[in-house]
């Protein structure tokens, strides 16, 4: 049976001087688990990585190329022999392949990494190009042509036309663990995937208010999960109920009142009065509980930050001043990769990613069910200290970290359903 050769370009890993060697061996660990259920080859030689395969195993192959984070380009090639003849024979057909597809012109690049190969680059070009050329298949374009057919001289010679784009970054293990507060909504899935370019390893948490939000939420939210696992090779989401920690955020913006007179108090830094109505802090009370019970989440898993994905001034709970009140019940670095996003440029991402069709479905969040209708806008920290004091709920976020449950997603898992041959 004819075995296929997938022919991928390392990305940023070039760079990395004396981590180079572990950057590589990470990248190749994480292409195996992708592909652990079907049959194909990795290897890694020379800055480049090859996967051969047979013809069953093409789509898994595909699928782990479009999702491996650390490449910058990938080839499905034809490989033959070492010689013009076999070089000039495979350009012929990669050219009538092109044909078919409607070009009209072609051009040849050739690479020898294979020093001792009698010819230099140009004359592969040239003597390659011939057969296309006198039979008049395509003609010659060298600075636009529709088909740039590519000849790569190494330990063997491959021949390719189409180049696909890969996800570039690091690879996903090699920048430490971080957990992301996985919502429903469009931001975070995002947030998640722009730390596992930078090679951090991400695992999720997501907040439930069952049953004042549905079982199909939290279907939404595992379902963004599976897409942060197709991109990070594997993730576990901790699933934690948080209705009675909401039901104490309800009940104390009912009964709460301020210990000292605010009446008269403006926050110094912006000169704004003091915003007195408990109800409009739930939200970030919420916010608060949410960190205190993921920072428990994160130290048991041994995470070493959090990551959410809040963009400043988009929502109420995301000006300045709130994120700061937020943060202050965080006990891990807090990273907010959107934090200087637009809205636009966050769906563009998630577009990119798959994760906005999902994103949109229109199921509740827990916190647009609870939220109060006019938020705190610009919080001052002493209030919010004093309103979470008062809710006295460290022994109930205890209790739902302790109720968490946790699923499983990974990469291996999807190839094996979607496109596994071995299983
Ligand atoms: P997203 O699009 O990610 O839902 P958002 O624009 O709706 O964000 P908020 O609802 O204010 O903004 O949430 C800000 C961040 O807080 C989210 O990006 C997410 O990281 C975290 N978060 C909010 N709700 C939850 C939840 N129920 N479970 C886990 N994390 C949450
Ligand atoms: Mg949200």
């Amino acid at each position: 049976m004819d075995t296929v050769t997938y022919l991928v370009k390392l990305g940023e890993l070039t760079l990395k001087g004396s981590n180079l060697k572990e950057f590589e061996k990470r990248l190749v660990h994480n292409v195996q688990l992708y592909l652990e259920t079907v049959s194909a080859r990795v290897q890694l030689r020379a800055g480049r990585m090859y996967i051969d395969c047979p013809e069953e195993s093409c789509k898994a192959v595909e699928f782990t190329l479009q999702h491996l984070i650390g490449i910058t380009g990938w080839a499905r090639t034809q490989v033959c022999e070492k010689n013009i003849e076999s070089m000039t024979e495979a350009v012929y057909e990669q050219a009538l392949k092109a044909k078919e597809n409607g070009a009209k012109t072609f051009k040849i690049e050739a690479r020898r990494s294979e020093k001792q190969f009698s010819l230099n680059s140009y004359d592969i070009c040239r003597e390659a190009a011939s057969k296309v050329f006198d039979t008049g298949l395509l003609a010659v374009d060298v600075h636009n042509p529709d088909v740039t057919i590519r000849i790569e001289v190494r330990e063997r010679c491959f021949v390719y036309n189409d180049t696909n784009k890969g996800c570039r970054g690091l690879p996903v293990g090699t920048a430490g663990k971080g957990l992301l507060l996985l919502s429903g909504g469009l931001d975070s899935p995002v947030a998640g995937y722009r730390m596992m370019r930078r090679g951090m390893k991400v695992e999720c948490c997501y907040f439930h208010a069952y049953p004042y939000t549905s079982v199909e939420a939290q279907k939404k939210v595992e379902d963004l999960a599976q897409i942060i696992a197709q991109y990070g090779v594997e993730t576990h989401i901790n699933i934690i109920p948080f209705t009675e920690v909401q039901m104490r955020i309800k009940e104390i913006s009912r009964t709460f009142t301020w210990p000292v007179d605010l009446s008269n108090e403006k926050d110094v830094r912006t000169g704004i009065r003091i915003n007195t109505n408990p109800e409009a802090y739930s939200t970030l009370l919420l916010r608060m509980c949410m960190m205190r019970a993921a920072s428990l989440v994160a130290k048991h898993i041994k995470a070493q930050c959090l990551i959410t994905g809040e963009s400043l001034g988009q929502v109420a709970s995301q000006t300045m001043e709130n994120m700061e009140v937020t943060e202050s019940a965080c006990e891990l670095p807090l990273f907010r990769p959107l934090i200087g996003l637009d809205k636009e440029e966050i769906i563009i991402t998630a577009k990119t990613i798959g994760s906005y069709e999902t994103s949109i479905l229109p199921y509740e969040d827990c916190c647009v069910l609870f939220s109060p209708k006019h938020p705190v806008l610009r919080a001052r920290l002493q209030e919010a200290q004093m309103l979470y004091d008062a809710l006295d709920c460290d022994a109930l976020i205890k209790e739902s970290f302790e109720k968490r449950e946790v699923k499983m997603f990974s990469a291996r898992n999807y190839v094996a359903e979607h496109f596994g041959t071995n299983n």
